[in-house]
């Protein structure tokens, strides 16, 4: 990449952690519960201020705005958080409030708070993909057979493994095909209750495809109880200086 296109590259990131976290099953919302002593949310945010990304915002509930800029934001010295914003109703109404308050961004990063051990070699892998395919997500094939099942949960078939991948964050695009999908999802009520990705919207607004970039096994979502135990073994194999 020639140097001024370089200088021209202005990446902003999103932190998602507006959402209740029903399946914990907690009072706490996930993305606030402790991981070796320190809440959730800090790993991911700290990720990314050490990334090379140039602004990030911080989207939280409608309630935890001013919690998570004094004991979150400014607690643990993080200077590349421009905005904290309140989030909305599904996952997807919060990262339309992050992407309006981004501010002249050429790339977006989209990430889930939850996931706290996302790694620098999968945030630059996603800061390539975006600049080099215009969108890209980061993801890993399965492991396990898929099985897509009947209504009344029987197997009704199963695709072939080896085109199966479960996805991640970052999710990873150009800024304003970001921005122009999500636009056209805000017009379109049933679609909102129906995404559960980034890459979602832009396959359903965009003609741009979006390229599978290998993330890694480790960035795993927060979501039920057990995944705390999981991510507190990671942490720890991580600190003795595991690649993992
Ligand atoms: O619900 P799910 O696990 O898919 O949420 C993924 C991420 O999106 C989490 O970090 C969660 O905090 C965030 N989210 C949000 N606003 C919502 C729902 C979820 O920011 N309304």
């Amino acid at each position: 990449m020639m140097e001024k296109d370089r200088k021209r590259i202005k990446t902003g990131a999103i932190i998602l952690a507006g959402g209740a976290g029903k399946r914990m099953k907690s009072s706490i919302p996930k993305q606030y519960m402790l991981l070796g002593g320190r809440p959730v949310i800090v790993y991911g945010l700290e990720a990314f201020e050490k990334s090379p990304v140039d602004q990030i915002v911080l989207v939280t509930g409608e309630d935890e705005v001013a919690f998570c800029r004094e004991k979150i934001v400014r607690a643990y010295g993080l200077q590349k958080v421009r905005a904290v914003v309140p989030g909305g109703k599904e996952r997807c109404h919060s990262v339309y409030e992050g992407l309006k308050a981004l501010e002249d961004c050429s790339h977006v990063l989209i990430h889930d708070g939850a996931r706290p051990l996302v790694s620098q070699q999968t945030i630059q892998r996603a800061m390539d993909g975006a600049v080099r395919f215009r969108a890209c997500v980061v993801g890993m094939p399965v492991k396990d057979t898929i099985k897509v099942a009947d209504q009344e949960e029987f197997a009704a078939h199963t695709p072939d493994r080896r085109f199966l991948w479960q996805i991640q964050t970052p999710q990873a695009f150009e800024y304003q095909l970001a921005r122009s999908c999500y636009d056209e999802l805000m017009k379109d009520d049933r679609l909102q209750q129906e995404v559960t990705d980034d890459a979602m919207v832009v396959e359903s607004f965009s003609d741009v495809p979006v390229k599978l970039i290998c993330g890694d096994y480790a960035n795993i979502k927060i979501t039920t109880p057990e995944d705390l135990y999981v991510a507190e073994a990671l942490l720890a194999a991580r600190e003795r200086g595991s690649q993992l």
